[in-house]
């Protein structure tokens, strides 16, 4: 519950940086996207707190389904209360919720409160938006961010200005609106992400996204409308910053992007996947590379050949299916038919032996019968998928399907989820348990204490989870294991979702 803040409102002085907050829901792609928020932050002298506490709370929101969209909501209502309690509070929104002009200016209204829309590409405007709100008043009021001119010509091809919401300047009554950020046209695409990252915790694994926005029009899918369309970081970017992320700490970095084998098809070289891994690979210190989303038809032969050659880049890939069954693939406009789909699984099991695979499903889609239903359990039974994440189908208004009838009841969405998670943890115990014996390759992340004997939990390079107990020592010989080190560990148990095993290799 938000209440007043302690602090008197004399802290608002440039010389005494506020303290903020971070929310954040949502997939990998918002973490990172708030770890360089956190950057800036921390660069400007603010410090973290709670919500409570906080001058400026930062929502990084998710609209993938409606029920992350709820909860950013019930924060809103929240901050809105707070607000009207305390002069000290700053409120700022980024994330899926901020799509276009149409949509900002429906939150604006019905969220006067909100001082802020930023998409992650305009986060250099910080320190400037801070300055405006945070700097003592001479008397006059805020200071004044530049007034740009929506301007229909002026199509931004150059970092992207932000609209500032214009209702909550007390001391002035000053109104500051920037145009709001569209995706540039095709051409004109750049993708401004802020490069600079301190690693928000001490852990040896970081998010590094790679191609931004999505150029696929899933009938049920939002993400194109709310992040636009791709727009890939140049190589040396990548690497610059993977250098830097691996001098801070970090052993793993996960290339992220909606569909990550797009990467590289809006520069002008068309580098592709497999050049900036092979580029990346070089990054001394680094030890694994791991990659996501992928979509099938981005991915050639030549460039899951290529990924395969390269010992840092994981044998792991997330491939989402959505459906087993072709008209409903249709429905959703996949682009792919379940055949195509059959062949490329084949030919990455092919060109790249031991790869373990996690898919994506939704249940419930729009006219989804039981017979289509079955079809995808069929498709769990004949893959054998390592891991499914499975997702009740939600209407996401602007979408195409929204259009049409949600006409699987809900009991019904739950009854199919439950059914496909039943199937799914089966198979993947009976893969799990072919592990049972053998010696895996763990990266260490973190350790907890189980039965009062400390336990170490990391991943093995096709993304399994394992846990080990600490091991014994043996006169004065014993590692001390660290976040980040590479244990070979013997698996001698397998569930579901995990494996159990003892260090072998120290
Ligand atoms: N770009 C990826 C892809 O190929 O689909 C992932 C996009 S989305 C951020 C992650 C997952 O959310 C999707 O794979 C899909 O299973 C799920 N999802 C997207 N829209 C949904 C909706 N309207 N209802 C339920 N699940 C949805």
């Amino acid at each position: 519950m938000l209440e007043r803040s302690t602090e008197p409102t004399i802290r608002r002085n440039i010389t005494s940086p506020g303290r903020y907050h971070i929310w954040t829901v949502g997939c990998q792609m918002n973490q990172a996207d708030s770890q360089r928020i956190q950057t800036i932050l921390d660069e400007l002298g603010w410090e973290e707190t709670s919500m409570e506490q906080a001058n400026l709370v930062i929502l990084n929101t998710c609209s993938v389904r409606k029920a992350p969209e709820e909860k950013a909501h019930n924060q809103l209502a929240q901050l809105k209360r707070a607000k009207e309690q305390r002069d000290d509070l700053l409120v700022a929104l980024m994330g899926c919720m901020i799509g276009n002009q149409k949509t900002i200016d429906e939150l604006s209204k019905r969220y006067p409160h909100i001082d802020l829309f930023m998409k992650v590409e305009q986060a250099d405007i910080l320190p400037r938006f801070l300055e405006e709100r945070w700097t003592p008043i001479s008397g006059a009021g805020c200071l004044d961010v530049e007034f740009l001119p929506p301007d229909a010509e002026a199509a931004p091809t150059e970092p992207i200005l932000p609209t500032i919401a214009a209702f909550n300047l007390p001391l002035t009554g000053k109104r500051t609106v920037l145009p709001m950020a569209i995706t540039p046209k095709p051409g004109e695409r750049i993708a401004h992400y802020p490069t600079h990252i301190e690693q928000a915790q001490a852990s040896p694994t970081a998010w590094l996204p790679i191609v931004l926005g999505c150029n696929k029009v899933c009938t049920y899918c939002i993400v194109p409308y709310r992040r636009g369309r791709e727009r890939s970081r140049p190589v040396d970017e990548l690497v610059d910053e993977g250098r830097i992320l691996v001098a801070k700490g970090a052993k793993e970095l996960t290339l992220l992007g909606q569909t990550v084998e797009a990467y590289g098809l809006d520069l002008p070289e068309k580098p592709d996947l497999a050049h900036l891994m092979e580029q990346l690979s070089k990054v001394e210190g680094l030890q694994r590379i791991r990659f996501m989303t992928s979509y099938p038809r981005h991915m050639t032969e030549e460039m899951i050949a290529h990924m395969a050659r390269l010992p840092k880049v994981c044998e792991h890939l997330n491939i989402p299916v959505q459906s087993g069954d072709d008209a409903c693939l249709r429905r959703m406009k996949r682009g792919y038919t379940l055949d195509e789909y059959r062949e490329k699984i084949a030919s990455v099991r092919k060109l790249w032996p031991d790869i373990s695979l996690s898919t994506d499903i939704i249940v419930g889609f729009c006219g989804e019968t039981e017979e289509e239903f079955q079809h995808t359990l069929d498709l769990l039974e004949e893959i054998r998928f390592d891991v499914v994440h499975v997702a009740a189908y939600s209407v996401r208004p602007g979408t195409v399907a929204a259009r049409w009838e949600d006409d699987v009841p809900l009991a019904e969405k739950k009854r199919r989820l439950h059914a496909l998670e039943e199937v799914q943890a089966r198979i993947a115990l009976e893969l799990n348990q072919e592990l049972v014996g053998k010696v895996e390759e763990v990266m260490l992340e973190e350790t907890n204490a189980s039965h009062g004997r400390q336990q170490w939990k990391g991943r093995n390079r096709t993304n399994k989870w394992v846990f080990f107990p600490q091991p014994e020592a043996e006169g004065n010989t014993v590692r001390q294991l660290r976040p980040g080190d590479l244990v070979q560990v013997r698996i001698e148990k397998a569930t579901s979702w995990s494996l159990q095993g003892c260090a072998v290799g120290v």
